[in-house]
């Protein structure tokens, strides 16, 4: 076993403090990472908080990872040590199942092995995520880095990244599209980014009248201000095609509304409660209600590929290890600029 450390919650208090623990030695197919940074998703706080019911204890966080390769398994052939790597929400499925054939491994039939706050392939030894010195993990389930772009602006890719680039490839967002990013977070930022990469024309809807500079600065076309029901009015029916990027619980029909006929309103927030919505206005312009999970490896290295192509990074704020609680307190404030990153030189 690799002696590693971290930092880890024992509790839904979400108080953090360091941990020790053991890597599993180098298989054949396995990489060592000298994790470097590892960005603060809220994916995070709902499950340091244990907001999904889903949590175990004592949780190490964080998915979105980049490091440097330092140790390689025999039968490694995509890596050699020195480069630079990436681990995003799962690092390991069957391999074999329909979806893990169609490049959908996050939808494994049989177990996929979340980063952290889950269990390896025997469902039973725990994983522990990126907010820690060291990760072992195949080399089929971890990405290509490009070592030109700043490594603090690439880790949010891995999670935020990708999670807004497949639904919108997925409704083929681009050129012509009239796009609504809702919520102006470390998922909603990179969708704005991407989305007017693809062509898009693209519109901010923000409970924060303070980020419209920033959100013009992301590239956004119009800016609009939710918490006045006035402001949505000449909007209702404009746009083809709605992100949901809140990270808590709000009025669906109120976005709906918003979509042209056919338009499709994709979810990839996750707030604690279940969500509702009219029947009409679901009915009305024969609007899609639609959610979307991460993406597959495959398609994790297109967008990686893709962001490097066209320059695309986060917008991040580099805190040190000891400041997690800080920044969760700022995230669920929704005082993000637009993700905190861990500097793990600081552990
Ligand atoms: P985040 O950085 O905290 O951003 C969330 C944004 O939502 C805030 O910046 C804020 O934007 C808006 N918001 C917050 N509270 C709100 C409220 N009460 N009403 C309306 N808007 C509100 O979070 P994130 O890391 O981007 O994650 C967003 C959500 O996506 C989380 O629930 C997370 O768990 C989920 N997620 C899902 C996937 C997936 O695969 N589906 C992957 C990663 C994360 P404004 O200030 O602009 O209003
Ligand atoms: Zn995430
Ligand atoms: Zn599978």
């Amino acid at each position: 076993m690799i002696e590693t450390k971290g930092y880890a919650t024992h509790d839904t208090n979400a108080k953090f403090v360091p941990f020790n623990f053991a890597r599993r030695d180098i298989g054949d197919n396995d990489i060592l990472i000298d994790v470097q940074y590892c960005g603060i998703c809220h994916s995070d706080i709902h499950q340091a908080k244990g907001e999904w019911g889903n949590s175990t204890y004592p949780m190490v966080p964080g998915h979105e990872i980049v490091g440097n390769v330092t140790q390689i398994g025999s039968a490694v052939t995509k890596f050699k040590v020195g480069d630079i790597a990436g681990i995003g929400c799962f690092v390991d499925s069957c391999g074999k199942c329909s979806s893990c054939r169609a490049d959908a491994e996050q939808f494994c039939k049989v177990h996929c092995a979340a980063t952290y706050n889950g269990t390896e392939m025997d469902e039973t030894t725990p994983t522990y995520g990126g907010y820690s010195k060291h990760y072992v993990v195949d080399e089929g389930y971890s990405l290509k880095i490009s070592p030109d772009q700043p490594l603090e602006k690439v880790a949010p890719l891995l999670c935020a990244g990708i999670t807004t680039y497949s639904p919108l490839r997925r409704f083929k967002v681009g050129l012509g599209t009239k796009a609504a990013i809702v919520g102006l977070g470390g998922l909603g930022h990179m969708g704005v980014k991407l989305a007017v990469a693809m062509g898009a024309e693209v519109t901010v809807l923000s409970t924060s009248p303070s980020k419209e500079a920033d959100a013009r600065a992301l590239g956004a076309h119009y800016f609009v201000v939710t918490t006045d029901p006035a402001n949505l009015r000449p909007l209702a029916g404009t746009f083809n095609f709605i992100l949901d990027a809140v990270s808590a619980d709000h009025d669906m029909d109120m976005y709906l509304k918003l979509l042209d006929v056919e338009g499709a309103m994709v979810l990839v927030g996750l707030p604690e409660n279940p969500i509702s919505a009219r029947a009409f206005s679901l009915a009305g312009n024969n609007r899609i209600l639609a959610g979307s999970s991460i993406g597959g490896i495959a398609e994790t290295q297109e967008m990686l590929d893709y962001c490097a192509e066209h320059n695309i990074t986060s917008d991040v704020e580099v805190i040190p290890i000891t400041e997690i609680e800080t920044a969760y307190d700022r995230t669920i404030r929704a005082d993000v600029r637009y993700r905190f990153v861990i500097d793990m030189a600081t552990l």
